[in-house]
């Protein structure tokens, strides 16, 4: 800034050359301007001056036509001059510049001089001196006048000075006259003395032109400079301005900064105090929430957990690997909820993710944890790169719930009707089988007092007593008369039971009620079934035998005799096989009603099985009477019958035994009548036979199945079976049944079924029980010694065995020579063995329980059991019945009860085992409702002891990778 400003104040004093170059054209113009301005007054005067000459040569002149041509030219010449100035003066600037206006007065003044000359030389009259004075004193004056104003430009000057003086000059120089040659020496010395002249006006002229330009430039350029350096002053106060502002901003600036970094560290103070303070609460949180924090860097893999001990029982060692170290412990069944629940999470689906699963402990045990996370941070392709979350250990909840649902499916499920009260008698929640019984539907009974529901006189004053015997008490229980909601009566069995709080104050009350009406019923229709056949409506074995056992007391009281007729009728089989069952029961229906018919006077005519009719005649005269009546039955039972469109005739064969001849005992009686009849089969049917001693013959054939069996069981042609148990828990063959086989050397392979009635009625079944048991148990050992696991053997026992006394010595003798441990065995009691003599059978049971052998019911649900019943029993498993779980669809009547069987079950502690499972479906309608093992073709058949290990061995190499 300060550079330019001197550059512009110090222009060089002697640069007059460069200015004149600068302003050549300028000062031209200016000498130009200056000619035509001073050209106004020599013009004028020189036409005064020709004026005064003509005037003063007129009288001189021979001829005055030259002077006026001349005077003419002068004035004419004059004239075009003051135009020419004129015109110059009025024309622009421009225009001025252009060197026409030079070249046009130089021309002007050339043609001037030229016309001065003419009159110096031609008008001069040479005698005359007094005529020469005036006219060479005017046109030396009006030359002198022209010089001062022409010495401005030298060329202007020159065309006027020269072509005026020069040949004047010479002409009058020439000539002979010597006053004429002393004017020409006169007029050279003006032309040298005017050059002189003249070049020192032109010097002073041009010096001061210069002076006046390079004045003018000095001026310009100080203006300029000024402008400048007005504007540079003007750019440095707005700049200082400027400046002033940034400070005063930055000192704003500053001192904001100071506060804010003043606020700042204030407040980073308290954030730090409260961080401290929150994480300080946070851990005490996570200490008491009992809750795992993890962090898991998917970049690595790696794992930081805590709690690792009380969660997994790991050792809380730094850091752990999702892949190897946690992933394996989680149970296959929860991977997919899991994996599904992290992904839709990981693409963001979700804003984080709560899942609950089991993993293993490493105690081996499954923990339930509540698994919640977040994704903390993604990398720039989205992919998760960090997450954190939170386990926690919620297996005592889940229990707890299970507990519950358990014991809701229990109160939904009972047979027995439940009413929950508070302590003002109001309903507070009923289940189902008090709806049925009541017929109030759950919302017209809860919230109602119990009262109401309850309507006869007799019940309210029987209330008062039951409030006093609860309160003293806590429980009342007793037969009652009660309404249902459609006025119906009904025995009713109530039990009722105070639920106190800690105080001891009684806060609700539950009442189990069962609708005896229905039992009675029942009993009633037992009754009928346990004595009378339903089929024919005679009387059954049962029933049969009892009076068969009185007719015997009372024929051993009075000494008389007794007949028993036993009737089978002939082929009966191939009818029931060719015709079928409807035809066949109608036959048995119309042949029952014949033989009652006929033996109106007869004790008792019973159905004993099938086709098998027995009479018994507590008094006969004599034999032929009895052949009499025996031929008649014959007659009569095979008189031609249409049944469903078919012509029948069916003959019988009626053996005939009697007491006391034949026999003492009254169960010999039967035996004899029934191998009298066999006899009477023999000889071809449609006969009766008397028993005799040689009949006993007949038995012949049995007897041989018998020695048969007998010796199969000494020769090893008895075989153990073995059908695997699979785990549902566990996913894996833990146990296994049992089951004979009697490989004949004739018959192949021969089925239980056909061989075990038979050893049940001859005894044998005691050897074959305690061959399979010893077979089974040292089985078991062999596959625990070859290291293929500890599985549980169970063995059926029959009736037999448990009534004769000694099994518990068998088993335990079994037990020391095998060395199985009492836990793998396991013994299989079906219902009705159970039934037959409770009191001995627990006796015997709670005896191989202290062995620590393992009880199971089989084929549950065919029999009577009751929940009363089973709490009694000392059993660990049971098996439901395979006609249960043949027919098992979701919502079928087979799958409420296995429901229910299973719930039950497991409220009384004891493990469900589901046997003939066939299909899938019923494996996981079975695994759904949470039964403990199943049994059937579906998983395997029976199938020898080498086979069974080489399934073992499969099922291991499966899990061993
Ligand atoms: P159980 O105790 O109910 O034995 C189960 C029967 O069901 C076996 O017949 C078995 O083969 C069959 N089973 C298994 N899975 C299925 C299936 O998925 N579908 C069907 N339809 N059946 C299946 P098995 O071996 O013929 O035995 C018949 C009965 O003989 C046994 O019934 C048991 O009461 C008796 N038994 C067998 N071995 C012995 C024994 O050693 N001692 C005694 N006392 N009785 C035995
Ligand atoms: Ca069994
Ligand atoms: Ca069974």
């Amino acid at each position: 800034m300060t550079a330019s400003l001197d550059s512009a104040l110090s222009l060089p004093v002697s640069a007059a050359q460069s200015v004149k170059q600068q302003y050549a054209s300028q000062i031209a113009i200016e000498r130009t301007r200056l000619l035509y301005e001073g050209s106004r007054l020599p013009t004028l005067f020189m036409l005064i001056c020709g004026l005064v000459s003509a005037w003063a040569l007129w009288p001189f002149l021979a001829s005055p036509l030259l002077l006026l041509g001349w005077l003419g030219a002068l004035l004419v010449l004059g004239l075009l001059r003051l135009l020419q100035v004129r015109a110059f003066e009025r024309a622009s600037a421009e225009r001025q510049a252009d060197p026409y206006w030079i070249r046009m007065f130089v021309l002007g003044a050339a043609a001037s001089g030229v016309t001065l000359s003419f009159a110096a030389i031609m008008l001069a009259p040479a005698e005359s001196f007094l005529a020469q004075v005036p006219l060479y004193g005017l046109i030396a004056v009006s030359v002198a006048c022209a010089t001062i104003a022409y010495a401005i430009s030298l060329p202007a000057l020159l065309s006027f000075i020269l072509p005026c003086l020069l040949p004047t000059s010479v002409f009058l120089l020439l000539s002979d006259s010597e006053l004429l040659h002393g004017w020409g020496q006169l007029s050279l010395l003006l032309l040298l003395a005017l050059l002189v002249m003249a070049w020192q006006v032109n010097r002073l002229v041009q010096r001061s032109l210069m002076q006046r330009f390079y004045n003018q430039a000095l001026l310009e350029r100080q203006e300029e400079a000024q402008r400048h350096s007005e504007a540079l002053n003007h750019k440095l106060a707005r700049e200082v301005e400027q400046r002033r502002q940034a400070e005063r901003q930055l000192r704003a600036a500053h001192s904001q900064l100071e506060r804010r970094v003043a606020e700042r560290t204030q407040e980073l103070d308290e954030a730090t105090y409260a961080l401290g303070k929150s994480q300080a609460r946070l851990a005490m949180a996570l200490e008491a929430s009992e809750l795992g924090l993890w962090d898991w860097n998917l970049r690595t893999d790696e794992v930081h957990h805590s709690k690792l001990q009380e969660l997994f029982g790991l050792a809380p060692t730094g850091t752990l690997n999702m892949r190897r170290d946690l992933r394996p412990l989680l149970h296959p069944d929860d991977r997919r909820l899991l994996l599904h629940a992290l992904s839709a999470h990981m693409r963001g689906r979700t804003d984080g993710y709560a899942v609950e699963y089991r993993v293993r402990h490493a105690d081996g045990y499954w923990v339930w944890v509540e698994d919640r996370g977040r994704v903390m941070e993604r990398d720039e392709r989205g992919r998760v790169v960090r997450m954190l979350g939170t386990r926690r250990n919620i297996t005592a909840r889940k229990r707890r719930e299970e507990e519950q649902r358990l014991a809701a499916t229990v109160f939904e499920t009972a047979s027995e009707g439940i009413v929950v009260l508070d302590r003002h008698y109001q309903v507070l929640a009923v289940n189902r089988a008090f709806c049925v019984m009541t017929g109030y539907r759950r919302e017209e009974a809860v919230g109602r007092n119990v009262t109401q529901l309850v309507s006869s006189p007799d019940t309210h004053r029987q209330y008062r007593q039951i409030h006093a015997q609860l309160l003293a008490h806590g429980r009342w229980q007793g037969e009652m008369m009660e309404t249902r909601k459609n006025g119906e009566l009904y025995p009713q069995w109530l039990q009722i039971n105070a639920v106190r709080d800690r105080n001891g104050r009684i806060t609700q009350m539950v009442g189990f009620f069962a609708d005896l009406s229905a039992r009675r019923q029942a009993e009633e229709r037992l009754r009928y079934l346990s004595n009378y056949d339903a089929l024919t409506g005679l009387a059954n074995r049962m029933l049969f035998k009892e009076r068969l056992h009185e007719a015997g007391q009372r024929s051993r009281q009075t000494g008389r005799s007794l007949a028993l007729l036993h009737i089978d009728l002939d082929r009966f089989k191939l009818l029931n096989d060719s015709l079928g069952h409807e035809v066949a029961d109608q036959v048995l229906r119309n042949m029952g009603r014949r033989l009652s018919e006929q033996l109106a006077e007869a004790d008792t005519l019973a159905r004993l099985a099938a086709d098998e009719f027995v009479v018994l005649f507590d008094q006969y005269s004599n034999l032929s009477s009895l052949s009499r009546l025996a031929s008649q039955l014959l007659a009569k039972l095979r008189a031609p019958m249409t049944v469903d469109g078919h012509e029948l005739v069916i003959s019988a064969s009626i053996g005939i035994s009697l007491l006391p001849e034949n026999a003492r005992e009254v169960s010999a009686l039967i035996t004899q009548a029934n191998m009298a009849m066999q006899h009477a089969k023999h000889l071809g049917g449609d006969n009766f036979q008397f028993f005799t001693d040689n009949l006993q013959a007949c038995t012949l054939e049995r007897l041989q199945l018998e020695n048969q069996l007998r010796k199969a069981i000494d020769s090893g042609q008895l075989e153990v079976f073995y059908q695997p148990k699979l785990d549902l828990s566990l996913d894996s063959l833990q146990a296994a049944e049992a089951l004979v086989r009697w490989r004949h050397p004739q018959r192949g392979l021969v089925s239980p079924a056909d061989f075990i009635p038979l050893a049940e009625e001859t005894g044998l079944i005691g050897a074959i029980g305690e061959f399979v048991l010893r077979r089974a148990a040292s089985q078991a050992c062999e596959w625990r010694q070859q290291g293929l696991g500890d599985i549980r053997v169970s063995v059926n026992v029959s009736v037999h065995q448990l009534r004769q006394g000694n099994l518990t010595t068998l088993v335990r003798r079994v037990l020391e020579e095998t060395g199985l441990p009492a836990h793998l065995l396991e013994l299989e009691l079906t219902e009705s063995q159970l039934l037959d003599n409770v009191e001995s059978v627990l006796h015997t049971l709670n005896q191989l329980r202290e062995l620590g052998v393992k009880l199971a019911i089989d084929d549950f649900g065919t029999g009577y059991s009751s929940l009363s019943y089973l709490k009694r029993l000392p059993v660990d498993y049971l098996k439901i019945d395979r006609t249960f779980v043949r027919d098992l669809t979701e919502d079928g009547e087979d799958a409420a009860i296995t429901r229910a069987i299973i719930a039950m079950a497991h409220s009384l502690e004891l493990k469900v085992v589901a046997e003939g499972v066939e299909e899938q479906q019923q494996l996981d309608f079975l695994k759904s409702q949470g039964c403990d093992e199943i049994q059937g073709f579906l998983i395997s058949r029976p199938i020898e002891a080498i086979h069974f290990a080489s399934l073992l061995r499969e099922q291991e190499m499966m899990v061993a990778p």
